[in-house]
């Protein structure tokens, strides 16, 4: 999918609406449409990287922003205390839908075990 037709890009571009919660020059954060949890949001890159993939030493203060953004957003919704999960899916096993790194911020009920 390339960039003019994926739909984090268009988000990112203000073509298609979404709940922000963070914007700045290089992440963002907006509401899953489809939400799996009380909170669930999206941090993702402006940059149209793949997947976690496909990071390099490059992006290392990228990844370490977006993991700030995270941690802030996680913060703001109450998370803090009562702990969240971070998810990233990478390929087809993994039922990764949308080619354009995001982590899942997910919480605010008991989230079970993994699997
Ligand atoms: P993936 O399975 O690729 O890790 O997750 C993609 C996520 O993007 C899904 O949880 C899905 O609900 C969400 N999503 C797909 N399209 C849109 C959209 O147009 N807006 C928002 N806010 N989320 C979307
Ligand atoms: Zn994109």
């Amino acid at each position: 999918m390339g960039e003019s037709t994926c739909i984090f890009c268009r988000i990112g571009a203000g073509e298609i609406p979404a709940q922000f919660l963070h914007q700045d020059d290089t992440v963002m954060a907006f509401r899953d449409i489809s939400p799996k949890a009380p909170t669930h949001v999206l941090v993702v890159p402006r940059e149209h990287i793949l997947s976690l993939a496909h990071i390099t030493g490059d992006h290392g203060p990228l990844l370490g922003h977006m993991i700030e953004v995270l941690n802030q957003v996680a913060s703001a919704e109450g998370l803090s205390g009562r702990g969240y999960r971070v998810i990233a899916n990478i390929g087809a096993d993994s039922g990764s839908e949308v080619d354009h790194l995001h982590l899942h911020l997910m919480g605010g009920r008991r989230l079970g075990s993994m699997g």
